[in-house]
């Protein structure tokens, strides 16, 4: 019941100043954003991918209000993407951006976002590496779907995330399967009404495996983004019956959560990406990480009573 309270909150200014503004945010913050510039991930990108892991990497921000912004977020990962350059490390590192940060919620934002994310998508695909286009509220999404579809056209490897909460989404796992397309299934994070989206969780569990059977099935490469135990065990159940080998779909996690099993997935020889973000537009992303597990909210607000 939490989780969409605080989602809802999260969307208030004044909640956004306070948090930002308490003193052991950044604590907690730093558990699941690591860093704010690119010199403080590059020596985290080195550790994680010498133990074994590849990583998605997500420069913080969404909901920007200026084509300055926009272009701003462009930047950003371009200079990352130069880092990643020096590093040779390939598909082992990729991206993951939301449209909303390259403009897409502007006047003449579905044009404007392509525009912004098509440069981060050449100048990955320079280096050996793919981007993947995040999914986020279900308003934005057929934007988020065409703009896949289009940059596809010239970098068929460029990704997008699918929402097992959405009514709507076996029928794209569908069409996205057919395609050949690279696909993160995720369970969905956003608060999203009982017209369009699953509200309960063990509805949203089922349509999750639904979904992942089609991807399996289907002529696409699986990204199985959860850190949920039971679904990834039925996701190894699901590749096995589909034929499908060790490196022929791959798990995703969050950095910070579940580390032990992000080593122990990759030690069983299983393609394993950490999703890892960093910068300093952290609200909406960190909001959504307290919204998913009621305990992170407790430890955030004991915190603040006992430093307070
Ligand atoms: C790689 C990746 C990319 C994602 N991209 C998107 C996206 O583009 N769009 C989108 O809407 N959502 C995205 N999400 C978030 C996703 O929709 C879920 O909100 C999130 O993954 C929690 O669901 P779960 O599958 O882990 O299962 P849950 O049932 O929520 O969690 C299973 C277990 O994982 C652990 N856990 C889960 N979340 C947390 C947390 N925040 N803190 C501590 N422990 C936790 C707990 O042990 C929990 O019991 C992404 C998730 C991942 C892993």
């Amino acid at each position: 019941m939490l989780g969409p309270v605080i989602l809802a909150a999260s969307r208030s200014d004044r909640m956004r100043r306070l948090i930002s503004a308490a003193p052991v945010t950044k604590q907690v913050v730093d558990r699941f954003i690591p860093g704010e510039t690119v010199a403080d991930i590059v020596p985290i990108i080195e550790e994680l991918t010498a133990k074994g892991l590849e990583l998605t990497m997500d420069v913080v921000g969404e909901d920007i209000t200026t084509p300055e912004q926009a272009t701003a977020a462009r930047d950003a990962y371009l200079t990352l993407i130069d880092h990643l350059r020096e590093l040779e490390l390939g598909e082992k590192v990729e991206m993951s951006v939301k449209l909303s940060m390259f403009g897409q919620a502007l006047p003449g934002g579905h044009e404007l976002a392509l525009a912004n994310v098509r440069p981060v998508v050449e100048a990955a695909a320079a280096i050996g590496t793919t981007v993947t286009l995040d999914a986020e509220d279900h308003t934005t999404l057929d934007s988020m779907f065409a703009i896949h579809e289009e940059l596809r056209k010239d970098f068929p490897q460029t990704g997008c995330v699918i929402q097992a909460y959405l009514f709507r989404t076996e029928a794209d796992a569908r069409r996205l399967a057919a395609s050949g397309s690279r696909v993160r299934l995720v369970k969905g994070a956003y608060k999203e009404p009982a017209e369009v989206a699953y509200q309960q969780k063990h509805e949203i569990d089922k349509a999750y495996v639904r979904i992942l059977r089609i991807l399996m099935d289907g002529e696409g490469y699986p990204m199985i983004g959860s850190h949920d135990p039971r679904l990834i065990a039925i996701a190894q159940e699901l590749a096995h019956q589909a034929g499908r080998k060790l490196g022929e779909y791959e798990f995703q996690m969050l950095y910070g959560i579940r580390g032990d099993e992000h080593l122990r997935l990759a030690a069983e020889g299983h393609r394993m990406r950490v999703y890892t973000a960093y910068g300093t537009d952290w609200y909406g992303y960190f909001m959504r990480r307290l919204a998913e597990k009621p305990a992170n909210l407790r430890f955030f607000l004991r915190s603040m009573v006992s430093k307070g």
